[in-house]
Order: C-alpha cells, then sequence, then structure tokens
C-alpha cells in the first residue's frame, strides 16, 4: 500500500504517514466537539514514527479527563487541528483523518465518549461503543 498523505486546509502543514494505523475510531467527547466545530473527531492511533511533519504547527495544551495534558498541534495560519498526544500514551499519535487526502479504506471500529453523542446520530455498523475512553 503506498503511504497516506495530507494536509491542513490552507496546505502550509502536510504529512505522510509511513505505516498503518494501530486504532480506527470516532470520538464524541465534548474536546473533540469544540475543536472541530462538529460533533465528533474521526481519529487514527499511529505510531510517532510513522508520522512524518513537513511545515510547523502550534500547540495549544489542553487536558484530558485523567488531568494529563494533551498536546494538541493544529496550524497557525488556518486553524486545522492535525494531531494531539498525551504522555498516557507514550510513542503514539492521534491524528485528525479528516485532514487526509483520501480516506479510503478507514472505517471506525471504535465510538468513545458515546455519552456525548448527538442522539440523532446513528451507531456506525461495526462499531464497539464505549460511554466513555476505552
Ligand atoms: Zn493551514
Amino acid at each position: 500500500m503506498s503511504d497516506r498523505k495530507g494536509g491542513c486546509l490552507c496546505g502550509a502543514v502536510r504529512y505522510v504517514l509511513k505505516g498503518e494505523p494501530r486504532g480506527v475510531a470516532l470520538c464524541h467527547c465534548t474536546h473533540c466537539q469544540r475543536l472541530s466545530g462538529s460533533l465528533f473527531s474521526f481519529n487514527l492511533v499511529m505510531r510517532e514514527t510513522d508520522y512524518e511533519q513537513s511545515g510547523a504547527t502550534m500547540i495549544y495544551v489542553d487536558s484530558g479527563d485523567s488531568g494529563h495534558p494533551v498536546f494538541r498541534h493544529f496550524c497557525g495560519r488556518c486553524g486545522s487541528p492535525l494531531v494531539s498526544s498525551t504522555a498516557l500514551m507514550p510513542g503514539k499519535l492521534v491524528l485528525k483523518a479528516g485532514t487526509l487526502d483520501s480516506k479510503d479504506g478507514l472505517q471506525p471500529k471504535i465510538e468513545v465518549y458515546t455519552d456525548h453523542a448527538a442522539t440523532w446520530l446513528e451507531p456506525v455498523a461495526g462499531a464497539q461503543r464505549y460511554p466513555q475512553n476505552v
């Protein structure tokens, strides 16, 4: 399979994924809702070493449920969220998959924080649902 590529809305930040995702998830948490301006994030869990970025991101230090900092990288020019990381997942990144050039072949395997999911949104076929985190 060829490497997946993606980037922010304005193109100042581009990336290549050198490996397959370790997880594919929808996240309905309130932080993903605010950050995306929408109702959920479509997330890929990637190994840090499988993510190669060109162009610089800015970082917003958020706080997760656990109280640990969550480092949210976004484009300082157009504001697109790209990746986040936390000490709870060493060596891993969570990529906002809406920024990929092609989403072909990617389907969520799990849905998390479904306690906050919009009530009119149908569950994703074949995906495990978790009220909070996994
Ligand atoms: Zn941008």
